[in-house]
């Protein structure tokens, strides 16, 4: 794949690439809606992502070039730029221009994007576009940000640039992610700690179901509102600023006062997940895989019955996964209502898998799902050039 990038680029550009960066995508192995919660989140980097390929020019130009999307662009170096329509290039030039806003001297480069990781499946191929771009900028011209500086500012491309609403998890782990280390993040404070998860004999089978996720967004704001709701509740009788300021232990002291059957559940499933994700922690750490994987089912199991974000889609797949031996944990990830559900699956049996969730759900649900392998791999970084044959 390489070697054909590298071609892709002489082709395009009619000369050599100097420089390939990589970014990952990312997945939240749990800890699911409860970062607005003020609760933690464990998300990796997986081992697809984008590559970006580059080589300065004297032309006082940014070259945009995707294998993905077939749209090129062009823009002047200092030039101040603003969103244009729905286009791809939109993200590296909203990196750009933070940069611009900086101060930082930038100059002209063409640029090779490719992405292996699925797009716009809620595998934050948006996040890894992003921080590919800004980690290769901050490189090539000696921009002197921190690699958290990085972060934000691919943040503040997503949320103002490009205009989407979403949290740091997304960037912060696509730049931070370590090989075969999940990361048990706080998203308020960005407290984090790097978590030894050696899946061993397993790999992680990701399962876009191939739902476009419309429902999301709404769902998301009922969903902040009604933690809001159980939070004031609890306030009558505790000094706390999130739902996860409590374990389980005290919020079933003082649950009574939740009159609210639906909010009642909502809060059990943020309190009980973020209980979830210190255990997960744990037993990775220990490398106790089965206890992680039923910690897995019992997070989707609440997803889906407690907090009603799943749906028969995400369901199908880990009812599937439930029963199978090579598999030893599933669940849901990221917002729900379609995107993708992820399971430990042995990995000598990855293909007997992939055939056969793929013919249960395309039964159950009418069309099929796409299936990937992929480990935990490393954040953003600068590749080592392939050595010529
Ligand atoms: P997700 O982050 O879940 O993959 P988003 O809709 O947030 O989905 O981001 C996808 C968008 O990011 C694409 O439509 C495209 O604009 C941009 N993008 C991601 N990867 C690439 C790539 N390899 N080449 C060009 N654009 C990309
Ligand atoms: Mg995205």
């Amino acid at each position: 794949m390489r070697e054909q990038l590298q071609q892709d680029f002489l082709t395009h550009y009619g000369k050599e690439h100097q420089h390939t960066y990589f970014s990952p995508g990312r997945v939240n192995l749990i800890g699911e809606h409860i970062d607005y919660n003020g609760g933690l989140v464990m998300p990796c980097a997986v081992t697809m992502g984008t590559y970006l390929l580059v080589a300065p020019n004297n032309d006082g130009v940014f070259r945009f070039k995707s294998v993905n999307f077939k749209e090129t662009a062009e823009v002047a170096v200092g030039s101040s730029n603003v969103k244009k329509e729905q286009f791809w290039f939109n993200y590296p030039i909203g990196v750009i221009e933070h940069f611009n806003k900086d101060g930082k001297e930038l100059q002209g480069l063409d640029m090779l994007y490719f992405g292996n990781i699925p797009i716009a499946s809620g595998l934050s191929s948006s996040a890894s576009i992003e921080v590919v771009t800004a980690y290769a900028l901050n490189d090539l011209f000696n921009g002197g940000y921190t690699k958290l500086e990085l972060v934000k500012l691919a943040k503040w491309v997503e949320n103002v640039f490009i205009g989407l609403q979403s949290g740091i998890m997304d960037q912060f782990s696509v730049a931070f992610g370590e090989k075969d280390k999940a990361l048990m993040l706080n998203c308020d404070t960005l407290d984090y700690q790097a978590v030894d998860s050696n899946l061993g004999d397993y790999l992680l089978a990701i399962i876009n179901t191939n739902k476009p996720r419309k429902l999301a967004e709404s769902k998301y704001n009922e969903r902040v509102q009604e933690c809001n709701a159980a939070l004031a509740a609890l306030k009558q009788e505790l000094d706390i600023n999130y739902l996860c300021d409590i374990n389980t232990e005290t919020f079933n002291k003082h649950k009574h006062l939740i009159t609210d059957k639906v909010v009642l559940d909502r809060a059990t499933h943020v309190v009980e997940e973020n209980d979830r994700v210190k255990l997960a922690a744990k037993a990775l750490n220990d490398n106790v895989l089965a206890e992680f994987g039923r910690l897995m089912y019992a997070s989707h199991h609440s997803l889906s019955t407690l907090y009603e974000v799943s749906g028969k889609e995400l369901d199908t797949v880990v009812n599937f996964c439930k029963p199978n031996a090579d598999v030893i944990g599933a669940r849901m990830t990221g917002a729900g209502f379609g995107g993708c559900a992820i399971a430990l699956v042995k990995k000598d049996a990855f293909d007997k898998f992939s055939a056969e969730v793929t013919e249960y759900y395309t039964k159950e649900v009418g069309y099929a799902p796409s299936v990937y392998s992929s480990l935990i791999g490393d954040g953003v970084g600068l590749l080592p050039e392939l050595a010529h044959a």
